[in-house]
This record gives C-alpha cells, structure tokens and sequence, in this order.
C-alpha cells in the first residue's frame, strides 16, 4: 500500500474503524475515533485564530494530547515543533527565538516564560476539544509546507530546526512500510521522545497504517523491576530504540523471545548497533527480524537499513548501516567531488526526503543544503563508504557525537560550558569504547573560586550549566588545568585531548 498523504491515510482510520486502539495506556486505551475528533477540534481552533503556517510549539512528554496537537496543527497547515518538558528554560528560550511560534499547546506544565505566543493549557486543550467545534473545510500541510521542525545541537550554542516538510515524510513513512515487514494494526513501542526524530519511526507508520503505539515513559524504563515486569504484558510488535535502550533491556535475562512473545520487529536507528548487542539479541530472540537503520533527522529520520542476520554479522565485524531507499541516492564525496569506487569520504545524501534547511538559519542550511545531479542533497558529516551496494559507516569527519542515542555538536558544550561563571575556557571531548561514546570529558581552565575540593567546584559547575544545556549534555568527568593545547594554527587541539583520553 502506497501513502499518498499522511493526514488523510490516519483519518481514514478515525472515519471507517472509530474505535480501532491508537494510544494503549496501562490504564486506558485511546481510539482513532478519540483522535480523529480532538484533532478536527484543534485545528479547527488554530484555523480560525491563528494565521495558517506560523509554526505551533507543542510542549509535554509521551502523551495522547500530543498526536493530537500534532495532527491537529498539520490539518491547520501549521508546522509543529515538539519540545520536550525537561527542556531546560534558557534552550526553550532559544528555541522560541528561532522559531518565533504563533501558539504553545502546553501538555505538561509551562515553565514561567516570557512569550509572545499564545499559550493553550492542558485544561484549555480539553475545553477545545469538548466543545468540539469543527470547521467544515480544513486546510492541512501539503507537499512541501512543512510537517515539523525538529531542534537538534548546533555548533554555535543555538539549537538549529530542521524542517521536514509533508513530501519528506511521505518518502520516510512509504519506505518503512515497504521494507521492513510491517502490516496493518501492529502494536509499536513508544519510547523516544518526540523532541528526538526516532520517535517519527514509531509514530506515523504505526498511525498511517492503523497501528497503536504503547508509549513506555522515563519512570518507567529508568525502574528496572516495574519496565521488566511490565514489558510482557504490553504485547508489542514492533520495538522502535537506540541500540543504547536495548542494551539496558538485555542485562535483563528474562528478556527474551519465550517471555516477551510479541516481538517480531526490531528497529535500530541514530547511533552505531554494536555487534555484540545485535548477536545477543538474535539469539535471545531468534524468531525476530532485526533491522540497523541509518540516517539524520536532515533526511528524514532513515535513509538505509539492513536485516541483521547471524550471517551478516559473521561477516561484517562493525555492522553495515544499509541498503539506500529505492528514491534515495547516496554519493561518497572527497570535499567537492566523488570519493572513487570503494574509498572513504562523506556520506552525501540525495532524495526526496532531504530537508528544504534549517529554519530562520540560511548560513547553517547553506553550508550543509546543497543540489545535486537534480535532487536535493545534504552533507551528512558522517564518512563512510559503499561495498556492493551496502553503505558502511566510519564514523564523524567533525565534532558531532552521540551519547545514548543523543545528537550532540561538542562545540555546543563548550559554548555553555564557557558561559559557566567559574570556567575561564573549556573544551569538551569523548571518550570512547568500541567506537561507542561511554563519556563526555571536559578539559576546564576554572576562573580563580573559593572551592577547597575539586569535586565541590565540578558541582557547581555541572549545577549552573544544567541550566542551559539538556541532561545528557552535561559532562561527566572534569579535568582541571592551566591552559587548554593549541595547535600550530592556534586553535584549541581537541583531536590532542581526544587522543589523551582515549589513550588508555
Ligand atoms: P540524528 O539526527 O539524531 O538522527 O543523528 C544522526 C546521526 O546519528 C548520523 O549522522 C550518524 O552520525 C548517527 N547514526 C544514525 N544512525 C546510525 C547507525 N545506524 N549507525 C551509526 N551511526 C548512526
């Protein structure tokens, strides 16, 4: 089955089958009927208050109200921006400045903020919604209007948004329903956070072809007893994670195939699967199909995958990261040209789901957005090269990393870590294991301060950039000294202090 567009194939739901699961809570079960009404009622609300294509801010965690502020602005032809309620205040400043949203659907509480948006309460969202007034004609997003912008670390301290627009989406959602196995009315795991774009990859497929998605929130999965208990009786099909969430999932034996019987889809996206993880998964779940998928939240969540089988993993000992999406073509490039057959360079992206740029950023998106050969492409930083059709990722050629699954640009740290009163300069670098990011070590020239003990002044640190940064991005290891090393040319020696770190 071929989407033709994303609104209408979810609503198709609503209208046939009203009362087909879309949301399962451990406590109630929401129908696409429910959302089908709550969205026609919000959108209705934006039509005829707020100017179509200002984008709409849609604040809280994994909520039903969410999907349906989401669908509710597309039908509007609002694009919508999730933001993720543990967002610290000065990033959701930033992020609003860029953006410069016509409303804030605040699902989860509001933090006290200055705003020239309108703010819609959670009580106010279900007053819209109960009056449920409907406007006969809707005007949704179409082609190339933008779906949703999505925040993700910059290099300069400023979160940049990308922007997926509604063809993007549709390439993204028609290849994942292609290629992976799905069928109508799975069950699929909701765990990433829509502020993260693996989220997409759970979201409008399983919505798209009359699925439900269970969300599994952070309480939850940060206690072990209540997510291992609670995992077998959810009945999900298709599990969508970093590999870094399935690793905490398999210290626990009894997850397992004869245990958690449901799961016959596995997929993998936004940081390296590592082949232990991939060869204990298989054999703990040998009935499943495990896929690695590839790709930036610039393409569109995904642009390659591949079924990890015993016998891919015998032969690649780093996991390839896929086969490219039949409308999608990748280039190897070495700066302006073409790397030659089976040589590393930059992983070029070309294809209909490439973003159009970054919101309100033209130098950001000019110097990553480009045309090539008659498509719209997108250097990816990432190298890699191609083997037989397979893509094989090398790693970053600059200073972005990922932690547990998170974007972060180091440059970004660096930037708040600099803001800190007590840091004079800093520079932030990773350490790794099995090409895999375990820490973040932060090298800190510390203003003079009346701390008698390091760790006291790592605190205080760690205390005020909380402020700024997401948790993930804080540090977890500090070194003090005189001077950060510079290299010939006077820059700060990041590739030196990588080496230092990683050299035992
Ligand atoms: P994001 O925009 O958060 O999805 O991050 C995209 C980046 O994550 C890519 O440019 C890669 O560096 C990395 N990435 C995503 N998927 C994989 C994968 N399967 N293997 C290795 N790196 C990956």
């Amino acid at each position: 089955m071929t989407i033709l567009n994303i609104i209408e194939a979810i609503d198709r739901w609503g209208m046939e089958e009203p009362n087909r699961p879309v949301y399962i809570e451990t406590n109630r079960t929401y129908t696409y009927g429910e959302l089908k009404k709550d969205s026609d009622a919000i959108a209705t609300y934006l039509q005829e208050n707020i100017e179509r294509a200002r984008p709409v801010v849609v604040y809280g965690e994994l909520e039903f109200e969410m999907l349906a502020c989401f669908l509710g602005a597309s039908k509007a032809g609002h694009a919508y921006i999730p933001i993720e309620a543990h967002t610290p205040k000065e990033r959701v400043e930033m992020i609003l400045e860029v953006a410069d949203p016509a409303v804030i659907f605040s699902v989860k509480e509001w933090p006290e903020l200055e705003t020239t948006a309108k703010t819609v309460s959670l009580e106010k969202l279900h007053e819209i919604c109960t009056e449920a007034k409907i406007a006969t004609t809707l005007k949704p997003v179409v082609e190339s209007e933008t779906y949703y912008i999505i925040f993700t670390s910059g290099t300069t301290g400023v979160p940049k948004g990308v922007q997926i627009s509604h063809t993007n989406l549709l390439s993204f959602v028609n290849w994942e329903l292609t290629d992976f196995g799905i069928t109508e009315g799975m069950r699929f795991l909701s765990q990433a956070p829509y502020s993260f774009d693996l989220s997409v990859m759970d979201l409008y497929p399983a919505l798209t072809s009359g699925g439900s998605l269970t969300p599994m929130r952070k309480d939850v999965i940060t206690d072990f007893k209540q997510l291992f208990t609670m995992l077998p009786t959810l009945e999900i099909e298709v599990w969508v994670s970093t590999p870094s969430f399935m690793e905490i999932c398999l210290m626990e034996p009894t997850f397992n195939g004869e245990q958690v019987e449901s799961l016959k889809i596995f997929l993998f996206c936004g940081e390296e699967l590592p082949n232990a993880t991939a060869k204990k998964l298989l054999e703990r779940f040998p009935k499943a199909h495990i896929f690695n998928t590839y790709g930036p939240t610039e393409a569109t969540v995904a642009i390659s995958g591949v079924e990890v089988t015993q016998h891919l993993l015998n032969e690649y000992n780093r996991i390839p990261i896929g086969y490219v999406k039949a409308d999608t073509n990748v280039y190897i490039m070495d700066g302006d040209k073409e790397a030659s057959d089976g040589e590393v360079g930059e992983i070029v992206i070309a294809g209909p789901s490439v973003s159009k740029g970054y919101l309100n950023n033209p130098e950001k998106t000019e110097a990553a957005f480009f045309e090539y050969k008659g498509q719209p492409a997108y250097r990816t930083g990432d190298a890699g090269k191609l083997k037989e059709g397979l893509l094989i990722y090398d790693g970053r050629i600059d200073f972005q990393v990922k932690l547990h699954g998170y974007r972060i640009e180091l440059e970004d740290v660096d930037h708040h870590l600099a803001g800190v009163s007590y840091v004079k300069q800093a520079a932030v670098v990773p350490k790794y294991q099995n090409h895999k990011v375990q820490q973040l070590v932060a090298y800190v020239v510390a203003e003079r301060n009346e701390f008698d003990k390091e760790f006291k002044l790592t605190k205080a640190i760690k205390e005020e950039l909380r402020q700024t940064v997401m948790d993930y991005m804080i540090p977890q290891k500090f070194i003090y000294v005189d001077q950060l090393p510079l290299t010939a040319n006077g820059k700060i020696d990041r590739k030196g202090l990588i080496n230092e770190v990683n050299a035992t």
